[in-house]
């Protein structure tokens, strides 16, 4: 079932969003982006004359009842988001009443659901390998299920719009949708973007086809660079990770951060770009330092050639002119990870100018620029080019896992 095809008028609908929103230490929301995410879904609901249920969950912790991390906390801030008084239930397992008790027009949030092991179903104070921890997960996902189940039963309809979490089997996130049929349960408006996004870059990208990986390890992006090998035109890798990519090419990289255990699977990516016609460009140029600090001395040497105690820090103009080149001849463009360390504002520049490439190749050139995972985000709002670049994704690991080709179970559960 699409969102827009169904009239929630009558209706109680129970909705997954992610308002794991950060706090500070008097427990005030210091960024609502996730919460305003979230209202265009939850507004439809109210708007068609349904009663809302919102369940979320906030920080990790893992199965217990912790204070600073109830999302009592929020209540306010999602009322006035919403523009209604928004009511609470304290336990998330336990909210019949509150349930039976709310109106058309009405809204309900649910206490944060990982206050349950049951929501995401990991055994609990079982070690992994041991001979009872088969026997615990098998108990645990039975459980899991029941609290899924539990929460299916507060509402007539399931809607999905976390897509933070979208990339975890959980109770509320997946199993819930085994109980409601298909023409009772879809995703919210920010999924859907976010999908659609997704699959703009990775079903249906026009080419050029251009992929900036950048960040700072290769191991948690392997996944990521080897699927998009068979998709891209052009894949840009800079940042940290550029580094283990010279080395296996023989190259000087002083003490540039790398990862020795990776080199032969850079040069797998290497030799399977070459075989399949991908324009693999590294890093051509760096500006190095010799600590690891914003004041550190700046100077630039060709990326091969780094001398002992030296360290990459940031794109040099030479590389940034290539990228440039390619980054503005491209039709489609996914960035994730910066090509330095641009939280020095000294080591920044390389990261503000490749927001700018792709701010330009989308208002200019019409290509669609998909930006997401977490530092990348980071970056053009930094940058103040979020609104230039055709999506920006809010959920990270979602994101990774989607374009690594994993199949998300909080989508699959709605499509199945
Ligand atoms: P990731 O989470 O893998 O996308 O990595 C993001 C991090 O990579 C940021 O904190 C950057 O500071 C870091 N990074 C990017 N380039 C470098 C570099 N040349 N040396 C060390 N860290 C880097």
């Amino acid at each position: 079932m699409k969102i827009n095809d169904f009239n929630f008028a009558g209706q109680k609908a129970i909705v997954r969003v992610d308002f794991n929103v950060p706090l500070d230490e008097n427990g005030n929301v210091t960024d609502d982006t996730r919460i305003r995410g979230a209202l265009p879904t939850l507004k439809k609901v109210l708007a068609d004359g349904g009663a809302l249920i919102m369940m979320s969950h906030m920080g990790k912790p893992k199965g217990k009842v912790k204070a600073e991390l109830s999302l009592s906390r929020i209540v306010k801030n999602v009322s006035d988001a919403l523009g209604v008084p928004v009511k609470f239930a304290k336990d998330a397992g336990n909210a019949e009443a509150e349930v039976a008790a709310l109106k058309n027009g009405e809204a309900l949030l649910l206490e944060n659901l990982r206050f349950y092991a049951e929501e995401e179903g990991k055994p609990v104070g079982v070690e992994k390998g041991t001979p009872e921890y088969d026997a615990a997960k098998k108990e645990m996902k039975a459980r899991q299920a029941d609290f899924a189940k539990k929460l299916a039963s507060y509402a007539d309809v399931y809607v999905n719009d976390a897509f933070g979490t979208a990339h975890r089997k959980h109770a509320s996130t997946a199993v819930i949708a085994d109980y409601f049929d298909a023409g009772h349960k879809m995703l919210g408006f920010l999924m859907e973007k976010e999908v659609t996004a997704i699959d703009n870059v990775l079903k249906n990208a026009q080419h050029p086809f251009t992929a900036i990986i950048g960040g700072s390890k290769v191991s948690s992006k392997l996944g990521v660079i080897k699927n998009l090998l068979d998709k891209v035109d052009n894949l840009i890798i800079g940042g940290g990770m550029g580094y283990t990519f010279i080395k296996a090419q023989g190259g000087k990289i002083g003490m540039s951060l790398h990862e020795d255990d990776l080199i032969p699977e850079a040069l797998n990516v290497m030799a399977a770009a070459k075989e399949k016609g991908v324009n693999l460009s590294l890093s051509a140029a760096t500006i190095c330092a010799q600590q690891f600090s914003n004041d550190a001395e700046r100077k630039e040497f060709p990326i091969d050639q780094i001398p002992d105690g030296w360290e990459g820090m940031d794109a040099a103009p030479e590389s940034l002119e290539a990228w440039k080149k390619i980054i503005l001849d491209s039709k489609t463009i996914l960035w994730n990870g910066p090509v330095g360390v641009f939280e020095f504002e000294n080591f920044a520049h390389g990261t503000g100018e490749i927001a700018k490439y792709v701010a330009e190749a989308t208002q200019k050139n019409g290509a669609f620029s998909l930006v997401g995972g977490g530092d990348s985000v980071a970056a053009v709002n930094k940058f103040g080019l979020a609104d230039k670049v055709s999506y920006v994704s809010t959920g990270g690991g979602a994101m990774l896992e989607a374009i690594e080709g994993k199949v998300l179970p909080g989508v699959a559960a709605i499509e199945k």
